[in-house]
């Protein structure tokens, strides 16, 4: 299959610190291709690269068969178009925030009026035009984001966490707008995400980026179900923390994760460790409750990731954990972004990686 961009040992440093470190990556014309990895593993900064926007502090970007150099960068960023995770959208209407980049590039009031209403379409918010964009919600501004990016229908899209922190309306809407962007227009998407779940229902293949460095590149059920990832290494991405552990007089240990929290854990072991929690290990309620689990945090909900049968939540609560609950749960509880609610897991649920 033909590649539309292709990073050739790419490595990018900020003073003293690697963000990529020796990256390839092809990415197939047509595709969507997921780059999955925990905060601060350098998927801002490739698609910052891969957008042209950035350049690598060494290794090789091509685009579409040319390679990326001085002279052809700024024609080729504009083949591409990037999402970012912040939204920062005009201080003005609606229309005009989805209209800028046409202006600029010079189309007729017609043409800019018929694809500012079909971008409005994808992302389901013909009527807004008139609206003042700054006055929207948060999963509604990220919405004219996208409408933004969309109108130019360039042939690369770049998503940088296009759903993170919001509802689960708006993130079915986005991932609905991302898939028929890909199907009916053949745009080539590579998004960038830390939630493994959604890598698996929206996406062709998955790469993961750990510390800056590549890991497996595949399908998603490979990825995410293969064989050859153990538990530890599936997990690695949610729930794991390292610290310093102490033992304690009764057997356990705790141990001293940093930004105060402190988790107690059924192991004998000192010094430094990294533990993993299960997100179906834990337990969330709405108030405290008197209970035999040896861990309790309090902390409000970030993101809410709808599946079928389950919602996964971010939970913040100093630091950020990963918990599986029933929808029915969820709805009974009626949580939702910005709920307070505590979480619960044994001590026998803390494992050492
Ligand atoms: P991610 O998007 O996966 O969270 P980033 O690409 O934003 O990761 O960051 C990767 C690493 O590079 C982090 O350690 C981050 O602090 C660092 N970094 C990113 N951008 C800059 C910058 N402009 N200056 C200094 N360090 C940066
Ligand atoms: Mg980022």
């Amino acid at each position: 299959m033909r590649w539309l961009i292709k990073l050739k040992d790419v490595t990018k440093r900020y003073g003293k610190i690697t963000a990529l470190d020796s990256v390839s990556l092809e990415v197939r014309e047509k595709e969507i291709l997921t780059v999955l990895g925990p905060n601060g593993s350098g998927k801002t900064t490739m698609l910052k690269i891969m957008a042209s926007i950035d350049e690598p502090t060494s290794g090789e970007v091509f685009f579409d068969g040319e390679k990326v150099n001085n002279g052809n960068r700024g024609n080729v960023r504009k083949r591409s178009t990037m999402v970012f995770q912040k939204t920062t959208l005009f201080n003005t209407t609606v229309y005009k925030n989805v209209a800028y980049g046409l202006k600029l590039r010079g189309y007729s009031k017609e043409e800019t009026d018929e694809k500012v209403k079909e971008a409005l379409e994808l992302v389901k918010l013909v009527g807004y035009e008139n609206r003042h964009a700054k006055k929207l919600s948060g999963g509604e501004q990220q919405r004219v984001s996208l409408a933004r990016a969309l109108v130019l229908n360039t042939k690369l899209l770049l998503l940088d966490e296009p759903t993170a922190n919001l509802d689960p309306k708006n993130v079915s809407i986005i991932e609905e707008t991302i898939s028929r962007v890909n199907r009916d227009f053949n745009t080539t998407i590579v998004m960038a995400t830390h939630n493994m779940f959604q890598a698996e229902t929206l996406t062709s293949r998955v790469a993961v980026l750990l510390g800056g460095k590549m890991g497996e590149i595949g399908m998603p059920r490979e990825i995410l179900r293969g064989p050859s990832i153990d538990l530890a290494s599936f997990a690695r991405l949610e729930n794991v923390f390292s610290g310093s552990s102490k033992i304690l007089r009764e057997g356990t240990s705790i141990i001293e994760v940093d930004d105060g929290i402190e988790v107690e854990a059924a192991v004998r072991q000192s010094g430094k460790v990294t533990v993993f929690v299960r997100p179906e290990d834990i337990i969330v309620t709405k108030s405290r409750l008197f209970s035999s689990a040896r861990n309790v945090f309090r902390g409000k909900i970030v993101e809410v990731s709808d599946f079928e049968s389950v919602v996964r939540l971010r939970v913040d609560v100093g630091k950020e954990f990963v918990v599986q609950i029933t929808k029915r749960s969820f709805v009974e509880m009626k949580l939702n972004v910005g709920s307070t609610v505590f979480l619960a897991f044994k001590a026998s649920s803390v494992h050492l990686v």
